[in-house]
């Protein structure tokens, strides 16, 4: 019935996505069932987007109430979900405004559009460039896209959009070289994510903020993947000791509902006004009622991101003694919290199907690095069962 159904969807849908021979249907929790009801733990999560799970009964009921009152009435008036999550974010970072769209890569696009227009009224009408890190990952819409600095994602799609500078990641060095009169912003993932869970080197971060300031250029933090707990601080960058003037976020804020967002500082954010930009469906009451109960459920007794980073320090530690027992499989182990990479010597999709087999759901990301961003609210044993499933599977075939 599934090779049936897969056959339909490839005649159906765009073939965009190399998926696993395997149809989803049902989730709680740290699990997810196939057609068939086999079960698999979950280590990717919707792609770091499940936070709290799946079906978490407070998003979910979060959303079942919503949609009984009203499901959109566009931005021309005011939205009382909206509200509610605006000030969850705002209270809890270093924001003063938020504005909502649908995805990362549309708080990518309107990021981009603040910085411009912030630096053109600010500073100087020639600030318009952007510079971003090779291995980046920022969207698929074309200043998002051109804004990534991954080649191989661009070919076939030029021109891109003018003004973005690429510099190598955690080389402060090239960045003071990249800078300019028409810089405007520097556009930097605190962890890169899609480009193999890289970790920013000692004292980057704050260097980076350092030239920003310096300079009279904004530093905009692409936390789609690392913000809503997943790194055990509500966003990454509280790691860092910064702050910066643009964030965006998407991916886990809407505990599985599709929402993205653009936080800023009160200075910046004026630069927007009436007819700047906007999105008929962005910050609509039903996604900012689930993205609401995801971040008061992330704050709550600060159970849940405590959970993450203990328990993400056992998960990086099972990784590390697999690595010292497969030292010729296994390059580096990589991350913070549940946000963790296995970097491999070679391809990692044959591990990935391995693993979908005996009921483990990852990801490869970047060729050769195993992914995982599995729900915070993980316990130990679900990650036991991970270490030993690739335990056997290096034993056998590696
Ligand atoms: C996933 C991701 C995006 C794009 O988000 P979409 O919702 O897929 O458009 C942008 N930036 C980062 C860091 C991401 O991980």
């Amino acid at each position: 019935m599934d090779k049936k159904f897969i056959e339909e969807s490839k005649k159906y849908l765009m073939n965009t996505y190399n998926r696993s021979p395997i149809v989803l249907r049902k989730g709680r929790g740290m699990k997810v069932w196939d057609s068939s009801g086999k079960e698999y733990l979950d280590f990717l999560a919707g792609i770091a987007v499940n936070c709290l799970g799946h079906c978490h009964p407070k998003v979910v009921i979060a959303l079942q109430k919503q949609a009984q009152r009203l499901l959109h009435v566009s931005n021309l008036y005011h939205i009382e979900p909206q509200l509610d999550l605006a000030k969850l974010l705002v209270d809890n970072s270093f924001a003063d405004k938020a504005f909502f769209c649908n995805s990362g890569t549309e708080a990518v696009e309107g990021a981009i559009k603040l910085a411009r227009k912030y630096a053109k009224d600010h500073i100087s009408p020639e600030r318009h460039e952007i510079i971003t890190c090779y291995g980046s990952f920022h969207g698929r819409t074309y200043g998002a896209l051109s804004a990534t600095a991954q080649e191989k994602l661009h070919e076939g799609f030029e021109p891109l959009v003018p003004g973005f500078i690429y510099v190598p990641f955690n080389d402060i060095t090239a960045l003071r070289k990249a800078v300019s009169k028409k810089t405007s912003a520097i556009m930097i993932e605190p962890i890169q994510g899609e480009g193999g869970i890289r970790m920013p080197s000692a004292d980057y971060l704050q260097q980076v903020r350092e030239l920003c300031d310096e300079n009279k250029i904004l530093l905009i933090l692409d936390e789609i993947q690392t913000g809503a707990g997943r790194t055990g601080k509500l966003f990454a960058y509280e790691h860092f000791g910064i702050t910066p003037d643009i964030m965006t976020l998407a991916k886990g804020l809407g505990g599985g509902a599709a929402i993205g967002a653009i936080l800023a500082t009160d200075s910046v954010a004026v630069s927007f006004e009436p007819g700047s930009h906007g999105s008929t469906f962005g910050g609509n009451p039903l996604a900012c009622a689930a993205a609401a109960a995801t971040i008061e459920a992330l704050l709550e007794d600060g159970f849940i991101l405590d959970n993450c980073l203990r328990i993400g320090q056992y998960f990086f530690n099972g990784l590390e003694k697999l690595k010292k027992d497969f030292s010729s499989s296994i390059l580096e182990v990589r991350g913070l919290g549940l946000m963790l990479g296995l970097e491999l010597t070679k391809a990692g999709g044959p591990i990935v199907e391995s693993c979908a087999k005996r009921g483990i759901l990852i990801n490869c990301t970047s060729g050769n690095v195993l992914r995982f961003t599995p729900p915070l609210i993980i316990v130990e044993k679900e990650i036991d069962q991970l270490i030993d499933a690739l335990e056997d599977i290096f034993e056998r075939n590696l």
